[in-house]
């Protein structure tokens, strides 16, 4: 007898494949999502559905999908369970996280979670928080972060760079470091829109994109070059007649230190660096300075730029600010948090994790951010937005790669217990092989990972607990995911289903777990409870919000009687209310505090490589390494590709299917060749690791030492950003070279 009668109803949801939140409808029949489509009456997604929408049934009702919880019963990693229940694993695992922390301090507990998978989302740093540990590690400092930190160091609040132009109204559109049209697809809309209107696109990118062929203008950056061509156009714009001079003394601070410290920077030396003549550098120069209001799109590709990749999100502030297009129509939007919800930090209750334990946070004894900086940095936007405090606790993780070293080798101290949650950070993290050690260590006592699949990292751990997918829970959002610093916006909407066999959400994960460990009145027994309780103070519930079609903006997202108060468009958040070209905070920290290129010691050894590697860019089927094993993806990319120009392939005498070998100083792995006339000679573009294949290959499981490009990664303190900790994923040393002996050469 089937559970549920054979009723097709439909159902409004909110799709969870990515951060971009598009409203879709979900045909549901006994019990099952058959299909989802586009909502047409969702006012933002306006219809919109991507492939990864359309697969997310399939992902839902994979039959590779973990449905039961399995412990361990043979040695790390050889592959041997025993299915068990939820409770016993819950009581097993609280037990022995109560054990280690006894002995080695709550901050041997360690949490590391992917990016976005639901409403739910990073919801274990609340449990962190309350329980004494700021060892919590998102994927901010490659996600964002950088570009967060520096337009918040520049003007108050970031990241800005989402801020969809406005046909009709903004006059110039940059596209800088991302292709939108595969990660941010309502983003590429709102772009065409307002290029049909008249606005001006320019690319920059070290590959001719669908987005650059469409451009007015494309710069063939070079990988890693992106800082000096940022400098390079400061430089030129304020030797310019374009900037307004009343706005300048007006509304920032540090314009004459700004201009020496450009007037001292060789701009032929920042052309080599950058790779981009100098004729159109002036172009771009002019038209950022004539031509408003502009939104400049930088992306993930400049977030992940290692050293400098701080300097180079405070260059595109200070870009941004000086050209009067921060809080302005058609420019960047200064939303800040919401007004009166819990959004962000708060909602994970950050206010109740101590001083002292942010201080001791993995990578803050040398990462200023993390400790007593973000501390500090809190203070002034609390003092700006309304008391809302933790509006950065998002980007103020603890540094992944430290956690690593610290499980491994105890330094800075011991971390010997860790929970992953839909993240598999042997693919995600740079290092690999420092990674497996970690995971592999018999120094880790207690290695749990909740999750959809038996990816490598779960396969490495205690206990492996089945997760829901997010057509199986409710969904909530301030912003984009967690963020909150978009203003006055909230949406939310019920599960579609409920989640198969005994796969349980993040947050019952973590409610369970907490009601273990001395929160028991913390955790109330349904998500949408606990979200009640974030937009209670503005009169709204969850119910309310998800018996609507879309999310609910400014005056209606405020509390009764308080809807006509508005924050200035204008607001800059910062310590004298001007936007800070000089940044105090950085120079106090001994950092530059006007925007410089850094360099790395990848940079040192360059002249001994011949070939540059670029990696992490993204692909509309699959959401980072979420669905890559799905055979729509597959069937398009049955191999990791590495692309490379086509002149380069000449040289080295690579066809297109060859195996080729890339080697950094780091290591080597090999992936499939494909020679494009869209890159520039010299550079190779590679994919992320494929799996499952090879899961049950005892010398290299899943094929990680084989295809996976994070072990050609640094995730040395030298290579990351000082401030931070963003490692290098663009513009490596490498070598290229083609395998003789490779899977399809012949
Ligand atoms: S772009 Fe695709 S995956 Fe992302 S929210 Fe929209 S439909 Fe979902």
């Amino acid at each position: 007898m089937p559970t549920f009668p054979h009723v097709h109803e439909t159902k409004p949801i909110v799709c969870s494949g990515c951060t971009t939140q598009c409203g879709l409808v979900a045909h549901v029949r006994d019990g099952r999502v058959t299909e989802v489509r586009g909502d047409h009456d969702h006012p933002l997604s306006r219809g919109y559905i991507c492939p990864k929408g359309k697969d997310a049934p399939s992902l839902a009702a994979d039959p590779r999908r973990l449905l039961k919880p399995l412990r361990r019963s043979g040695p790390r990693g050889a592959g041997k369970w025993e299915e068990i229940g939820w409770n016993e694993a819950l009581d097993e695992i609280a037990a022995r996280i109560s054990s280690i922390t006894t002995q080695h301090g709550r901050r041997a507990l360690a949490y590391s979670y992917g990016t976005f998978r639901g409403g739910d989302w990073g919801i274990g740093e609340r449990f962190m928080n309350r329980f004494g540990s700021a060892n919590s590690c998102g994927q901010d400092k490659i996600c964002y972060g950088p570009l967060a930190l520096a337009e918040t160091l520049t003007y108050g609040v970031g990241p800005t760079v989402f801020t969809p132009p406005v046909a009709g109204v903004t006059q110039c559109i940059v596209v800088w470091g991302m292709r939108p049209s595969a990660s941010a697809p309502l983003l590429w809309r709102a772009i065409r829109e307002a290029q049909r209107a008249g606005a001006r696109l320019i690319v920059i990118d070290p590959q001719q994109t669908d987005e650059a062929r469409r451009a007015d203008h494309w710069l063939q950056v070079r990988p890693g070059g992106d800082t000096a061509l940022a400098v390079a156009l400061l430089k030129l714009l304020v030797g310019s007649p374009h900037l307004d001079p009343d706005f300048i003394a007006r509304e920032t601070t540090g314009f004459e230190a700004l201009k020496a410290h450009l007037a001292a920077q060789d701009l032929s030396a920042l052309v080599t660096a950058c790779g981009v003549p100098a004729d159109d550098l002036s172009r771009l120069a002019t038209m950022l300075g004539t031509i408003r209001p502009a939104v400049i799109h930088a992306g993930n590709g400049l977030c992940q730029g290692g050293r400098s990749a701080l300097q180079l999100g405070r260059a595109i502030a200070c870009l941004i600010g000086l050209t009067g297009n921060a809080g302005v129509p058609g420019g960047h939007a200064l939303g800040g948090p919401p007004r009166d919800l819990r959004a962000n930090g708060e909602m994970f209750d950050a206010d109740l994790l101590p001083e002292e334990a942010r201080r001791e946070r993995l990578g803050a004894e040398h990462l200023p951010f993390l400790g007593s900086g973000y501390t500090e940095l809190d203070e002034v936007l609390a003092q700006h937005w309304h008391g809302r405090r933790h509006l950065l606790s998002w980007i103020a993780t603890a540094h992944e790669p430290t956690l690593w070293r610290a499980i491994e080798t105890g330094d800075p101290y011991p971390v010997r217990a860790l929970v992953v949650q839909n993240h598999n950070p042997l693919g995600a993290n740079p290092d690999a092989d420092a990674v497996a050690r970690a995971l592999a260590s018999e120094q880790l006592e207690l290695s749990v990972v909740h999750d959809l699949f038996m990816t490598p990292t779960a396969h490495l751990a205690d206990f492996v607990l089945p997760a829901a997918h997010w057509l199986e829970k409710p969904w909530f959002s301030f912003g984009i995911g967690f963020v909150g610093a978009f203003g006055d916006f909230v949406g939310a909407a019920e599960a579609a289903v409920p989640p198969p066999g005994e796969a349980r959400s993040d947050y019952a994960f973590w409610r369970d777990l907490g009601r273990r460990l001395g929160q028991a009145d913390a955790w109330p027994d349904q998500e949408q409870q606990f979200y009640d309780s974030c937009v209670a103070e503005a009169g709204l519930t969850f119910s309310a919000l998800s018996g609507r079609t879309g999310p609910v903006f400014g005056a209606e997202a405020r509390r009764p009687g308080n809807e006509s108060e508005s924050v200035s468009a204008k607001a800059y958040a910062t310590r004298d209310g001007r936007i800070a070209l000089y940044s105090d905070w950085l120079h106090e920290r001994a950092q530059p505090p006007l925007p410089t290129p850094l360099e790395s010691a990848l940079d040192g050894v360059a002249d001994a490589w011949p070939h540059v590697l670029t990696t992490g860019g993204r692909q509309i089927e699959a959401f980072h390494q979420n669905a890559q094993h799905m055979a729509r993806f597959r069937r398009k990319k049955p191999h990791p590709v590495a692309r490379l120009s086509l002149d380069t392939a000449r040289e080295l005498g690579i066809a297109a299917g060859d195996w080729i070998e890339i080697e950094t100083p780091v290591g080597r792995v090999r992936q499939c060749a494909l020679p494009v006339a869209s890159l520039a000679p010299g550079v190779v573009e590679a994919d992320r690791w494929w799996y499952p294949e090879g899961i049950d290959d005892a010398a290299d499981p899943f094929g990680l030492r084989a295809t996976n490009i994070n072990f050609c990664t640094s995730g040395a303190p030298e290579d990351c950003d000082p401030v931070m900790g963003t490692w290098l994923m663009r513009g490596i040393p490498c070598r290229v070279t083609r395998l003789e002996n490779g899977p399809g050469n012949e």
